[in-house]
């Protein structure tokens, strides 16, 4: 029988862990009061024609959490378990990973309540442009720049930035980031969040003095994030012993051949019967002793229920808010560093400011300076959260949340309270 597990809402947490860096700043009240509300939160219900002649209605959000130090940036997903406590917990995230970085942006997100997997392609551009429609109210270049995030994609970009485009009657392309190439995206962008979490799992692999040739490491989700870590970890001479997706997961204590895994799952669909790898589910997974166990799927799946059983000496968070508050706590005690979203995962959201800034130039880097700029940003933030973390005896999320709250609500004070 299932156990049932009760975990706080997203935005709960997310807001637990403000608290707890404002606590540690002594943020005066009112500013705690301003930093801990969304700006703006838009809600829209829209009909769909479908291929078959029907109509549906949808649901939709965008959220902008904060916007004193840029334009808000955040993604957009496609999920039936969509939610606005979610999607408000996930601008949240966005305001503090850009802070964190030192990027000139707020933070956003979007989702539309939908099961991708049952639209047909027709259907998926309709709705998407539609959506684009609706919430094109508050998003543009210099006030809030959409991007990517679970089941969207490339093309759901390039249809959003096309429609924006016909509205104003001219090319708009720095309205999204995560665009295909040839309509001004940028080289590097795909890969971007996978290479953030690889320079970030290196360097606290160097701060735990973990020898990271050979290290164990244990990834929960194939996607794009987990998949493009697992390569780049791999080629690094990481062991990747333990991988899932949605499906199951699988486990090779000698190390998954993952180009291999990458060329089963473009046939298969799953990593299960992957040969040479054993079948197990995706609870054991977290649980298999590892030096590095990185989870890069969903919110929430470390919990107060089974933290006491991961077996990692090193916790990086690829996923958004994969670890609860409760299970924080259980880590901090068990001396196991957790190394936070905002900076592991914010590699996706630097590349995404590069492909902002080259859309208004007019002009294109080449992937080597993509990466070599991104390798340096991360580096100087890995850098900065490590040293705070050291200095003031503090969890590394708390070091990243001290950095990132800390410019933010410095901007919100510059700016005061209008009028
Ligand atoms: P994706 O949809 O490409 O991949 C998600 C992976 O997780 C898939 O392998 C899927 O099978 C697996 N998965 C889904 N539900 C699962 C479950 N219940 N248990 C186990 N595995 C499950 O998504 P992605 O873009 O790789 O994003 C993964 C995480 O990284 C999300 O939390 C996302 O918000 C975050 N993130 C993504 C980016 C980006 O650039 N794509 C940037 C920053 C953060």
């Amino acid at each position: 029988m299932a156990i049932e597990v009760e975990k706080p809402s997203f935005y709960e947490s997310a807001l637990k862990q403000f608290d707890l860096a404002a606590d540690i700043l002594s943020l005066p009240p009112d500013l705690r009061m301003v930093l801990r509300m969304p700006k703006r939160e838009l809600t829209v219900n829209f009909p769909v024609r479908m291929d078959d002649g029907s109509v549906k209605m949808y649901t939709g959000y965008r959220v902008q959490h904060n916007m004193n130090a840029g334009p808000a940036k955040g993604g957009i997903r496609y999920s039936p378990e969509v939610s606005l406590d979610e999607v408000r917990a996930l601008a949240m995230l966005m305001t503090w990973k850009c802070a964190v970085l030192g990027i000139p942006y707020g933070g956003a997100k979007g989702g539309v309540i939908v099961d991708r997997r049952l639209l047909s392609r027709m259907e998926l551009e309709r709705l998407t442009r539609r959506y684009a429609t609706e919430i094109s109210v508050i998003i543009g270049p210099d006030l809030d720049i959409p991007a990517p995030d679970v089941n969207t994609d490339g093309q759901v970009m390039a249809w959003i930035m096309d429609t924006l485009s016909m509205h104003h009657g001219r090319n708009v392309p720095a309205v999204v980031t995560g665009k295909p190439i040839a309509i001004g995206g940028s080289r590097g962008r795909v890969e971007a969040t996978g290479r953030g979490v690889y320079i970030v799992a290196r360097e606290a692999a160097k701060h735990e003095n973990i020898p990271f040739e050979g290290a164990k490491v244990v990834i929960q989700g194939f996607g794009n994030v987990g998949s493009v870590s697992a390569k780049l970890l791999h080629e690094a001479g990481c062991k990747i012993i333990g991988l899932s997706d949605i499906y199951g997961a699988i486990y090779d204590p000698n190390g998954i051949n993952i180009p291999l895994a990458l060329q089963y799952i473009k046939e298969h669909g799953k990593l299960s019967g992957l040969p040479g790898s054993q079948d197990i589910n995706n609870d054991q997974l977290l649980e298999i002793p590892c030096d590095i166990l990185i989870p890069a799927a969903i919110e929430g799946v470390l919990h107060r229920n089974n933290a006491e059983k991961v077996s990692a000496k090193l916790i990086v968070e690829a996923a958004n808010g994969p670890t609860t508050p409760e299970a924080d706590v259980i880590f901090e005690r068990r001396r196991i560093p957790v190394i936070p979203d905002i900076l592991t995962n914010a590699g996706g959201v630097t590349v995404s400011y590069f492909e902002w800034v080259q859309d208004r130039e007019n002009f294109f880097w080449s992937e080597k300076r993509v990466n070599d700029q991104l390798e340096e940003m991360m580096a100087d933030s890995i850098k900065n959260v490590f040293s705070r973390a050291d200095t003031m005896n503090i969890s590394m999320r708390m070091a990243a949340y001290v950095v990132a709250v800390s410019r933010v609500a410095e901007a919100t004070e510059f700016r005061g309270i209008y009028p």
